[in-house]
């Protein structure tokens, strides 16, 4: 989608710290960390949220991501935490489906 800005940053648009690319998604550093590693997976069709009938096998696919770019931030082993905001109380800005990966310290109850 031409407005939307996971969909710019995935076609290189608009710039991104790239952590890791597939034919599925693409996963990059969040521009406003909440933890010292925080990093997005989205993948590359355009959902806006989880609301929007998204396909199970892509969202199995996304979180079977997770593992393999938690290893590349060097965080596997430490651990991490998986958020996806969905909707407005959930506080979601960017309506684009996403996947946050949280970690690099000891995270408190309330991360996001
Ligand atoms: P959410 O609040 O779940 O919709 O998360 C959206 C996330 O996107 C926030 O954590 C933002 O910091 C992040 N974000 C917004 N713009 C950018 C950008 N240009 N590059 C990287 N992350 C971004
Ligand atoms: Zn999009």
């Amino acid at each position: 989608m031409a407005d939307c800005l996971f969909c710019n940053i995935i076609e290189g648009a608009i710039p991104s710290t790239k952590v890791y690319e597939d034919d599925v998604c693409y996963a990059f550093d969040d521009i406003a960390p909440e933890a010292p590693v925080h990093t997005l997976i989205v993948p590359k069709q355009h959902f806006a949220s989880l609301n929007d009938d998204v396909p199970a096998d892509l969202l199995g696919q996304l979180m079977a991501r997770v593992p393999e770019i938690a290893k590349i931030k060097g965080i596997d082993e430490s651990g991490y935490r998986v958020v996806v905001n969905t909707g407005a109380d959930a506080g979601q800005t960017v309506f684009h489906l996403h996947v946050h990966v949280l970690g690099g310290k000891s995270l408190g109850e309330h991360v996001l």
